[in-house]
């Protein structure tokens, strides 16, 4: 059985990726207005992924015999610039975010709970792979001139 302590921290890390859903969502809708088709198609298979992660971690709270909780969401921000200003966002929350699944691992070693500590690391793996891959993308915006801006918006639009 899960602590209430934290199983109350990770429902508030339900709400932090429902948060990044509706970032990932607003900057879709940006940059499809912008005509990045493909990168606002990336953005949506991220806010989907986001949204697997918040349902990820309420079933792992009801597993252990816990409440899951669908608390209320912050507005994103608004006013997104270029595909490389989008993508600089991206990185940093991204770092952001592994800040947060490691203060839940600090939590799930303080309250002894390996079970815990076992699922996150699930997470943390993935923060691994969000931080390359979006730091990845903004290193290559960094270097590409217009043109190969719109390669790169065709190749992010194939992201299965
Ligand atoms: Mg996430």
């Amino acid at each position: 059985m899960i602590t209430e302590k934290l199983q109350n921290a990770i429902n508030g890390q339900i709400t932090a990726e429902m948060w990044s859903a509706n970032l990932y969502l607003a900057m879709a809708f940006h940059l499809e207005v912008e005509g990045y088709d493909g990168f606002a198609h990336w953005m949506k298979k991220q806010w989907s992924e986001e949204m697997e992660h918040a349902v990820g971690l309420a079933e792992y709270v009801i597993k252990r015999g816990g409440t899951a909780k669908v608390d209320k969401i912050d507005v994103v921000p608004e006013g997104w610039g270029t595909p490389l200003e989008v993508f600089q966002h991206v990185y940093e929350h991204e770092c952001r975010v592994t800040e947060m699944i490691s203060k839940l691992v600090d939590l799930a070693v303080a309250e002894k709970d390996k079970a815990t500590q076992h699922f996150l690391m699930g997470y943390i793996a993935e923060q691994i792979e969000e931080e390359a891959t979006s730091k990845g993308i903004l290193d290559k915006l960094k270097k590409a001139g217009e043109a190969g801006i719109l390669v790169l918006d065709s190749q992010l639009g194939q992201r299965a």
